[in-house]
């Protein structure tokens, strides 16, 4: 299981999705099919799977949380 931050936009590659602030988890492969439910607003960062900065909205965090893909925030080390 990944570690969770609250969302930092520096942590974040400069100009990509996440560091602009938006949802880079729901603009994804991993999460397009879920698209739908995406709130929009990033509020936590988050490694993938590939090492990769994730940005996600509130309802990915719910998700990855639910399918232990990532610490509950405020949860890490
Ligand atoms: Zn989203």
């Amino acid at each position: 299981m990944n570690p969770s931050y609250p969302f930092d936009p520096e942590l974040h590659e400069p100009g990509t999705d996440a560091a602009s602030g938006r949802c880079s988890y729901h603009l994804s492969d991993a999460g397009r099919g879920e698209a739908d439910e995406c709130a929009g607003e990033a509020v936590v960062s988050f490694r993938d799977s590939g090492a990769t900065w994730q940005s996600g909205c509130a309802r990915a965090l719910e998700r990855l949380v639910e399918r232990g893909e990532i610490e509950p925030l405020g949860q890490g080390a």
